[in-house]
C-alpha cells in the first residue's frame, strides 16, 4: 500500500477507527456492497498490524444525511476521539468523503495533522502533518467535490429535460399507474378506482374535507407507500383528512403533469445546524406544468373549482362557509351601519345576527341585532321568486349526482367483496398446487385459505349492510313534481340547513342590513351575483313580552270607565266591546284587577250616599280605628260590607252624637271622666280594688 512506511509502531499502539456513512436509509438498504467494503476496512486494519481489539468501527451515521450542516453522532464522535489524541489511524472507504463538506474534512485533517493521526483509505496513508500529503488531500477533497457537483448539474439538467417533455418518471398518487409503455394510466384496479372518484364525489357534494372523511367512515381507502420498505406498493387504510387534502391539492388527479411543485428551503438556526424544509410553491413558480398529460379524474377547471372551494373552507383566514346551523344568511349578512359582518348567534331558541362591532366596543347608534328569521324569510321569498325554470333543471341534475353517488357507495362494497372473492379463490389454488407431504406448507396454506373465506364472508356482510343503510330514493318522476313545487323543496325537512345556504350563495353574493324608517321595522339589500341589487323593508317581530301586554283598546275602555264601574261590570263590557287581554282569552274580574293595577286605574267608591269608611269615623271622632272596628264587632254601631270588602257606616248627626257620648262616659276613653270619681284615703286598697274592677268593666262592657 502507498506509503505503508508512515504508519509506525506508536500508531499501531493507539486505536484504529473504522469510519462508516452511507447517506441515506435507501443507500443502507440498496447499497449493500458498499457497505460490507466499508466492513472490510477492518481487515485490512488487521493486516496493517492492528492488534484486532484496538480496532474499532464508528457506524453511528449509517442512513443519516451527510448533507451539509446535518448534524451527525458519529462524525462528532469520530472529532472527538481524533482529539483526545488516542486515535493511530482513521479508516475511510475515500477518505477525502469522510464527511460530505469539505470544511469538515479540512477540520478533520488539521486535527489529525495536531494530534498525528493518520488517514487511511484504499489508496494509501495519509499523514496530514506531511506538507504533500496534505496538499494532495485537500486537491482531491476539492476535486471530489467538483466531481459531486458536475454530476449534480448533469443530473439536473436531465431531469428537468425529461420533465419538461413530461417523461421524467415521478411517484404517482394512488389511482394512477404506469402501464407497460411507461404511460401514466388510471390504475385499472376498479375498487381503487372507485375510492379515489368517490373523494372527488363526496367532495362536490358536501363541500369540506372532514365531510369527505366522515363520508369515508367505516370504508378503505387505497394508500402508496413513497419511499420506505414499502415503497410503490399499495395498501389499504383509513382516510385521514390529511389525505383527502393531499388527494384534492394534487394536480395529477386533473390529468396534469407538473414537475416542482415542492421546493425545499434551507434556514441555519443560531446555533449553526441548517435545517431544510419542503414548501408548496405558487402555482405561478411551478418550473413544468403540462396540463392533459393524462386522463384525470377531474377537469382542470374542476381542480380550480375545488382549490377556491378549499381556500372558502378555510375559516382561520377569515372565510365564512357555509355552516349546520338553521340560519340562512349566516357567513354573508353585514351590518350596514358599521359596516362589519354579523355573527349568527344560536344563544336563544330564536337564532339571531348580531352585529360584531359589539366585541370591539365601536358599534353605531344604528347598529343592530335582529332575529335571524325575520331577515331569512325575506330573503328566502326573494330567492324563490328569483329561481328560473333553468335552475330548477340544474336543481334535477343534483338529484341524478345524488342517486350517482349513493350507487357508488355500494359499487366501493360489490368490488370489495369481488377482490375478496379473487384473494379466496388464489388461496385456495395454492392450498391445491401443494405436494400432500409438504404438510407445514399445507397447513399455513390452509390456514390462510380460512382466512380469505373469512374475509370474503366480512365483505358480503359490508355489502349488504350498506344496501340496507340506504332508504329508498324518490324516483324521477317524484322528482320532477317535487322541483316543479320548488318552494315545496326548499321548506321540506330533508333539504339540509347546509344545502339551502349553498343554493343561497349561488345567487347571493351578501346580504346588508340597514334600520328602517320606522323603529320596528329593518331593510335588507340583497346584492345577486348578477352585480343586481335589491332592497326590502320588513317589520321586526313583536317581543314576546309586548305581545302579550294588554291591547291598548282595553286599557282606554278600562281608565274610562273603570273608576264608576264595578269589576264585574267591566269584565262585561270589555268582552262586549269584543277585546281580549293579551293572551287572547275573555276578561274576568282577576283580569280586570290587573288592568287596574297595572295601569293605575282606581277601582268606583264602595260608599253609599252618607256612609263612611272606618278610618273617617275615628278621624271624626279623635279616637283610634281599633275603637270603632270593636263597637262594629260588638253591635254598637251599624256598619255594612261593601262589594269589594271594605266596611261602610252609615253616618248620622244622631250616630255622631251617641257615639261621642259613648266617648265620654268611659273613663278609659276618656280619663277626665275617670278623675272625676271620689276617692277615700283609708280605704285606698280597696278603692283601687273597685277602680280596677269599674276599669275593667268600663273596658270590656262599656268603654
Ligand atoms: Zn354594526
Amino acid at each position: 500500500m502507498n506509503g505503508e512506511h508512515k504508519i509506525m509502531s506508536s500508531r499501531r499502539q493507539r486505536a484504529a477507527l473504522i469510519y462508516l456513512r452511507q447517506s441515506s436509509m435507501a443507500q443502507v438498504r440498496e447499497h449493500t456492497e458498499s457497505a460490507r467494503s466499508q466492513y472490510a476496512l477492518a481487515g485490512k486494519a488487521a493486516a496493517l498490524g492492528w492488534a484486532r481489539t484496538s480496532i474499532e468501527v464508528i457506524d453511528a451515521d449509517l442512513g443519516v444525511s451527510g448533507k451539509w450542516g446535518v448534524p451527525r453522532e458519529g462524525f462528532t464522535e469520530l472529532v472527538t476521539r481524533v482529539c483526545s489524541g488516542d486515535v493511530g489511524a482513521i479508516f475511510g472507504i475515500e477518505i477525502t468523503r469522510l464527511a460530505r463538506s469539505n470544511a469538515d474534512v479540512a477540520r478533520l485533517a488539521e486535527f489529525a495533522r495536531i494530534t498525528g493521526t493518520l488517514l487511511i483509505d484504499p489508496d494509501g496513508v495519509y499523514d496530514p502533518a506531511d506538507m504533500n500529503d496534505r496538499v494532495l488531500l485537500g486537491f482531491k477533497g476539492t476535486m471530489g467535490e467538483m466531481e459531486l457537483h458536475v454530476m449534480a448539474q448533469r443530473l439536473q439538467a436531465n431531469k428537468r429535460a425529461a420533465a419538461e417533455r413530461g417523461e421524467l418518471r415521478t411517484p404517482l398518487p394512488v389511482g394512477y399507474v404506469h402501464d407497460d409503455a411507461g404511460e401514466v394510466v388510471i390504475d385499472p384496479d376498479a375498487e381503487v378506482q372507485a375510492a379515489v372518484a368517490d373523494v372527488f364525489a363526496a367532495f362536490a357534494a358536501c363541500g369540506s374535507a372532514y365531510g369527505v372523511v366522515a363520508a369515508f367512515a367505516g370504508r378503505r381507502f387505497p394508500l402508496r407507500a413513497y419511499g420506505g420498505a414499502w415503497a410503490g406498493q399499495l395498501r389499504w387504510g383509513r382516510l385521514t383528512h390529511a389525505r383527502v387534502l393531499g388527494v384534492l391539492k394534487n394536480p395529477g388527479y386533473a390529468g396534469a403533469y407538473v414537475f416542482g411543485r415542492y421546493a425545499s428551503r434551507r434556514t441555519v438556526d443560531p446555533g449553526g445546524t441548517v435545517h431544510t424544509a419542503m414548501a408548496e410553491r405558487p402555482r405561478a413558480e411551478w418550473p413544468v406544468l403540462i396540463k392533459d398529460h393524462h386522463e384525470g379524474y377531474i377537469t382542470w377547471p374542476g381542480y380550480l373549482a375545488n382549490e377556491a372551494r378549499l381556500a372558502a373552507n378555510r375559516t382561520n383566514a377569515g372565510a365564512r362557509p357555509p355552516r349546520e346551523g338553521c340560519a340562512l344568511c349566516q357567513g354573508i349578512i353585514w351590518c350596514g351601519s358599521c359596516g362589519k359582518p354579523m355573527r349568527t348567534s344560536y344563544h336563544t331558541e330564536r337564532p339571531s345576527y348580531e352585529c360584531s362591532s359589539h366585541r370591539d366596543l365601536l358599534t353605531t347608534p344604528a347598529c343592530r341585532s335582529v332575529a335571524a328569521a325575520t331577515v331569512d324569510d325575506a330573503v328566502a321569498r326573494m330567492l324563490l321568486d328569483a329561481l328560473t325554470p333553468e335552475q330548477v333543471a340544474l336543481a334535477l341534475s343534483a338529484a341524478d349526482e345524488v342517486a350517482g353517488r349513493r350507487q357508488r357507495v355500494s359499487r366501493a362494497a360489490e368490488l370489495a367483496v369481488e377482490r375478496a372473492r379473487y384473494e379466496a379463490g388464489r388461496a385456495e389454488r395454492a392450498f391445491c398446487q401443494v405436494e400432500p407431504e409438504n404438510r407445514l406448507v399445507a397447513r399455513s396454506l390452509e390456514a390462510r385459505w380460512e382466512d380469505r373465506l373469512a374475509a370474503l364472508a366480512e365483505a358480503g356482510q359490508a355489502l349488504e349492510a350498506a344496501r340496507d343503510a340506504q332508504p329508498p330514493l324518490p324516483g324521477r318522476a317524484e322528482l320532477e313534481k317535487l322541483a316543479a313545487d320548488l318552494p315545496a323543496l326548499w321548506h321540506a325537512p330533508a333539504t339540509s340547513s347546509k344545502d339551502r345556504k349553498r343554493l343561497l350563495r349561488t345567487l347571493i353574493a351578501d346580504i346588508t342590513l340597514l334600520p328602517g324608517q320606522q323603529p320596528g321595522q329593518v331593510r335588507i339589500g340583497i346584492r345577486w351575483h348578477t352585480g343586481a341589487t335589491d332592497e326590502l323593508v320588513t317589520d321586526r317581530p313583536i317581543h314576546s313580552g309586548t305581545a302579550r301586554r294588554t291591547p291598548a283598546a282595553a286599557v282606554e275602555l278600562a281608565r274610562q270607565l273603570g273608576p264608576a264601574t264595578s269589576n264585574d261590570e267591566l269584565a262585561r263590557r270589555l268582552n262586549a266591546a269584543g277585546l281580549t287581554t293579551g293572551h287572547g282569552r275573555p276578561f274576568d274580574v282577576k283580569a280586570v284587577q290587573w288592568i287596574r293595577h297595572a295601569y293605575n286605574i282606581p277601582a268606583p267608591a264602595p260608599y253609599a250616599g252618607g256612609e263612611i269608611p272606618v278610618a273617617e269615623a275615628a278621624r271624626r271622632l279623635g279616637c283610634t280605628t281599633s275603637v270603632i272596628y270593636y263597637w262594629i264587632e260588638s253591635a254598637q254601631l251599624d256598619a255594612r260590607r261593601g262589594p269589594s270588602g271594605r266596611l261602610c257606616i252609615p253616618w248620622t248627626s244622631n250616630i255622631e252624637a251617641a257615639c261621642r257620648r259613648r266617648i265620654a262616659g268611659s273613663g278609659h276613653l276618656n280619663p277626665a271622666a275617670r278623675r272625676t270619681r271620689p276617692r277615700n284615703r283609708p280605704q285606698r286598697h280597696e278603692a283601687a280594688a273597685v277602680t280596677v274592677g269599674t276599669a275593667r268593666h268600663d273596658h270590656t262592657a262599656n268603654p
